[in-house]
């Protein structure tokens, strides 16, 4: 596949795709005169898997800073790569974006869909899967990340397996086991950690994507509830794609319809 040249592209990233997405990129606009790859990350993570390219690291201050950096460095393009979770950032591209007038294209995995055996619960938020909680299970696995635990942490009864990829901090729950990991995950592994524990219910938020698929199949081997979290609903208004090579499509389609100087 040809990659775009010449192009200065900001990847929002983070995750998986932006770092296969720079990867590609990084190759192929490394040696066009002008081109640039930068991968943006919040800094969340203590180590960080670090994407080809030049990276940058921490917030931009709000939609006002990111379009001030956009202009500072001036990039043609934005791809938005971030988890979709990551409602903040997203709105403050969409924002800045539309501000300065850089197009702004928006990669997102698809969601979860359950399958034949399944037994999901879809909820909406943290709060509500916190309260739907003790009517599935008694012995919980969370894998809904660091900044999620505290809408858990008011649950006396139930024991939490918790999984980070970073030490997670106060308010927890009082009864826990604290797991630092980081995927891809096996479903041999996951099936042996939820008979270790007990687990007879698992949560998660719909993240989608392979990486951590593997505690979904080995839920419902084991026959478990899995309390789904929803993502919030993707904004209409701006170009989306489900995959690397349908983002680099839109790039291509973009550098050869653009004067980019
Ligand atoms: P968030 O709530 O949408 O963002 C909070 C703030 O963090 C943003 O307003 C922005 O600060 C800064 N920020 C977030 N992503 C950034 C990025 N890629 N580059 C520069 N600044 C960024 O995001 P979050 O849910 O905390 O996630 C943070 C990062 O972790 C994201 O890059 C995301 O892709 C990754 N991640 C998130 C999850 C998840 O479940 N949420 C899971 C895996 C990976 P300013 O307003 O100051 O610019």
């Amino acid at each position: 596949m040809n990659t775009p040249a010449g192009l200065r592209v900001l990847i929002l990233g983070g995750t998986g795709e932006a770092r296969a997405l720079a990867g590609t990129l990084a190759t192929g606009l490394a040696a066009a005169p002008g081109g640039r790859v930068v991968t943006s990350l919040a800094g969340r993570v203590a180590r960080p898997r670090l994407p080809a390219g030049e990276t940058r690291i921490g917030g931009f201050g709000g939609p006002v800073g990111l379009a001030r950096w956009l202009r500072a460095e001036r990039i043609d393009t934005v791809v938005d790569a971030t988890h979709p979770f990551a409602t903040r950032i997203s709105a403050s591209a969409l924002t800045a974006c539309a501000d300065v007038a850089v197009p702004l294209l928006v990669l997102r995995r698809p969601g979860w869909l359950a399958g034949p055996g399944d037994d999901w619960h879809r909820v909406a938020d943290l709060a509500t899967a916190a309260a739907a909680l003790p009517g599935l299970g008694r012995r919980v696995m969370l894998t809904t990340g660091r900044q999620s635990l505290a809408a858990f942490a008011h649950l006396d009864g139930l024991f939490f397996l918790i999984r980070t990829i970073d030490p997670a901090a106060a308010p927890l729950p009082a009864d826990r086991v604290l797991l630092l990991d980081r995927g891809p995950y096996t479903v041999d592994g996951e099936l042996a950690l939820l008979r270790t524990h007990r687990i007879d219910v698992l949560v998660t938020k719909d993240s989608g994507g392979r990486q951590t698929a593997a505690k979904l199949v080995a839920a419902r081997r084991l026959g478990l509830p899995v309390l789904m979290v929803d993502r919030s609903p993707a904004p209409t208004s701006v170009a989306t794609v489900a995959t690397e090579e349908a983002a680099l499509h839109w790039l291509a389609r973009l550098r050869a319809g653009s004067a980019v100087e």
